[in-house]
C-alpha cells in the first residue's frame, strides 16, 4: 500500500470539507491573562486577547497556584516515576483526593491524568463489572463518556438531549431487575445549556439506577463553594458519581471522579486506564489542590465571571449579533458553515488581535459550526467592546447575508 498517498488523501478530504484542524500557536503570559502572545505563521509575534479559553477563572496564572507548583517541584521533582500502585502515589495525590471528596460532599474521590480518562475509566469499568448492566446516555454526551460506555461493552440506550420523559420511556422498556446507569452532563460545553438534574434523578430513582454526572464545565464556577450545578441546586446527594476536571476552572490538568467509597475503590482497583499509567505529576496535583482551596473560599470570582457573562451577552445582543441566550457562562455564536467559521476566526485574529477558535465537526455536528466565546473575570469592558465591534466589522465585511444563510441552514438542521 502507498501509505503516504492514503494519508494525503485523508488530509485533502478534511481540508475540502473544512474539518482540517489548524492550531494557533500561543504563548500564555503569566499575570496577563486573557492576553497572550500569538506566534504568527509569518514568524512575527503579536499580542492577542483570548476569548475561547477554558481556564474560566484564570486559575492557571493565580500566584498561589504557581507558588504551590514551584514549591512542589523544588520538594518532589518533576514526575512521580510510577503508576499509583508502584511508587507513584504521592502525598499531594492523597490530599487532592480528600479535597475533591469534600468539595462534592462524597465519601471518596479518585484522580486521573485527564477528565477524558476519568470518564473512560469510570464508565468503562462500571458498565463492565455490573452484571448485565444497561447504560442510558444523553444524546449530547461528550466523546469521553461515549468512549467509556463503548469500552464497557454494556447495552446502551441514548435518550433525547435533556429529556427526562424520553429517559423514562427507555428505562421502562428494560427489565427492572437489571443494573442501570444514567450518564449525563450538567453544563453542556458547546450549547451552554444545563441539564434538568432533579427531573433526571427522579427518573433514575424510579428505575433504581446509578446516576453519573459530568460537571467538567461547571466545577469551580457554580455553587457556593464551586462544587458545580449539583451543589448550586442542592442536588449533589442525589448523584452517585460526580466527574470533573482539574484543567478548566481549576486551571491545571487532570480529572477525577467522586462518589461512594466502595465504588471509588472498585474503579481504583479495576480500571485499566487508571492502573496501567504513570500517575499525575506531583506539582500538577499541588497546583490543583491550591486552586480548589482558593475557589472554595472565593465566591467573588464566580460573581465577577457571571457579571462579565451577562454584560457581554447583552452587548452582543444589543449589537444585533446572533449569540445563543444560554443559562451558563458559555456564549456560542452559531455560524453553520465550517469554511465560513474558520474564515471569521482567521479575520478576527489577523485583523483585530482577537482569538476565538472556530469549533467545527466532529466537536459539533456538521452545520452547527460556531464561535464559542468564554468570558473570564479578567476580561474588561474595553475587551468586550473590542470583541463586539470586531465581530460586527468582520460580519459586515464578509456579508452578514452569507452568515445569516448558513445560520438558517444550521437552524433547519436542528
Ligand atoms: N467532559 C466534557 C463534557 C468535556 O467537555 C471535556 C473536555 O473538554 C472532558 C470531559 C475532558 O476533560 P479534560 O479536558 O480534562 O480531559
Amino acid at each position: 500500500m502507498d501509505y503516504t498517498a492514503w494519508f494525503q488523501k485523508l488530509l485533502t478530504e478534511m481540508k475540502l470539507d473544512g474539518r482540517y484542524r489548524t492550531f494557533a500557536e500561543l504563548e500564555r503570559i503569566a499575570g496577563a491573562f486573557p492576553t497572550a502572545r500569538w506566534h504568527r505563521p509569518d514568524g512575527e509575534t503579536q499580542q492577542v486577547t483570548v476569548w475561547c479559553s477554558n481556564d474560566y477563572l484564570g486559575m492557571g496564572q493565580h500566584p498561589d497556584v504557581l507558588a504551590a507548583m514551584h514549591r512542589s517541584i523544588d520538594l518532589s521533582g518533576a514526575g512521580t516515576g510510577g503508576t499509583r500502585n508502584i511508587s507513584g502515589t504521592n502525598r499531594q495525590h492523597v490530599a487532592l483526593e480528600t479535597e475533591l471528596a469534600d468539595l462534592h460532599g462524597k465519601e471518596g474521590a479518585l484522580i486521573f491524568t485527564s477528565g477524558w480518562i476519568s470518564n473512560l475509566a469510570a464508565l468503562g469499568t462500571l458498565g463492565r463489572v455490573l452484571p448485565d448492566c444497561v447504560i442510558f446516555s444523553d444524546a449530547q454526551n461528550h466523546n469521553s463518556m461515549i468512549e467509556g460506555i463503548r469500552r464497557s461493552g454494556a447495552e446502551k440506550h441514548i435518550f433525547r438531549h435533556n429529556d427526562p420523559a424520553h429517559l423514562d420511556e427507555l428505562m421502562s422498556a428494560v427489565d427492572p431487575d437489571r443494573p442501570k446507569i444514567v450518564a449525563f452532563e450538567s453544563v453542556y460545553s458547546m450549547d451552554g445549556d444545563i441539564a434538568p438534574i432533579a427531573a433526571i434523578c427522579d427518573v433514575a430513582d424510579k428505575h433504581g439506577a446509578i446516576t453519573y454526572l459530568d460537571e467538567v464545565h461547571a466545577v469551580g464556577l457554580y455553587g457556593p463553594r464551586g462544587g458545580g450545578i449539583a451543589e448550586r441546586d442542592g442536588l449533589a446527594d442525589r448523584i452517585t458519581i460526580i466527574e470533573g476536571t482539574l484543567a478548566k476552572a481549576f486551571g491545571v490538568m487532570g480529572g477525577y471522579i467522586s462518589g461512594p467509597a466502595v465504588l471509588i475503590d472498585v474503579i481504583r482497583s479495576m480500571a485499566d486506564s487508571f492502573i496501567f499509567t504513570t500517575s499525575l505529576c506531583p506539582h500538577l496535583a499541588a497546583g490543583a489542590l491550591t486552586a480548589i482551596q482558593h475557589v472554595k473560599m472565593h465566591p467573588d470570582e464566580r460573581k465577577r465571571l457571571a457579571h462579565n457573562v451577562a454584560c457581554l451577552k447583552s452587548m452582543l445582543i444589543n449589537a444585533g449579533l446572533p449569540v445563543l441566550d444560554t443559562p451558563s457562562h458559555i456564549l456560542p455564536i452559531i455560524v453553520g458553515d465550517a469554511h465560513l467559521c474558520r474564515h471569521i476566526s482567521e479575520r478576527l485574529l489577523a485583523d483585530h488581535a482577537i482569538y476565538v477558535q472556530p469549533i467545527n465537526y466532529p466537536t459539533v455536528a456538521r452545520g452547527q459550526e460556531r464561535l464559542r466565546i468564554t468570558p473570564s473575570p479578567f476580561h474588561t469592558e474595553a475587551h468586550m467592546r473590542s470583541l463586539v465591534s470586531a465581530i460586527s466589522a468582520v460580519g459586515d465585511d464578509l456579508g452578514w447575508s452569507a452568515i445569516e444563510q448558513s445560520r438558517a441552514k444550521a437552524r433547519h438542521a436542528c
